[in-house]
């Protein structure tokens, strides 16, 4: 399987179409999810194309790797959750629905079910989330 550098993140590493981001440094970007299966829902990609953990340089995954830790408390922070699900899915066969790799960040809380996928959520609830995580970034 090759890299299509039309995938949507790629328009979105490249600004081709708009995106809510909270944090990038020289290897990855991380922006909120827009259909977010739960309150702080973010992804994290790196900004070299790869599909997915297959493809993936060893340098790749550990820039990701770094990203999801420092973003995974942070957005525990920011929603005072008690843990966190790191989702990544290879292939559509994976479920994997966009083919640049990413590692998805959900807050969670206690008996708090994630919601269920596919359900677009308002530009500015995702936008006050994504300050909610800038904010507990900017704290340390
Ligand atoms: P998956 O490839 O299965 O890990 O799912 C791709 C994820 O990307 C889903 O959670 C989508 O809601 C999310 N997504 C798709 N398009 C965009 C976009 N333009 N901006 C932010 N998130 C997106």
């Amino acid at each position: 399987m090759t890299y299509d550098p039309d995938n949507i993140f790629a328009k979105i590493l490249r600004g081709e179409i708009p995106s809510t981001q909270v944090y990038e440094d020289d290897d990855t970007l991380v922006f909120m999810d827009i259909m977010p299966r739960a309150d702080g829902h973010c992804l994290v990609i790196p900004k070299t194309p790869c599909r997915n953990v297959l493809d993936a340089s060893p340098e790749q995954l550990l820039a990701c790797m770094k990203t999801t830790q420092k973003i995974s408390q942070a957005a525990m922070a920011a929603f005072d959750a008690g843990g966190v699900t790191i989702q990544q899915f290879n292939e559509a066969v994976g479920g994997q629905e966009v083919f640049h790799l990413h590692f998805h960040i959900l807050p969670r809380h206690d008996g708090i079910k994630l919601r269920p996928p596919g359900k677009m959520e308002d530009a500015d609830v995702i936008a006050a989330n994504a300050e909610k995580i800038c904010a507990a970034l900017a704290e340390g």
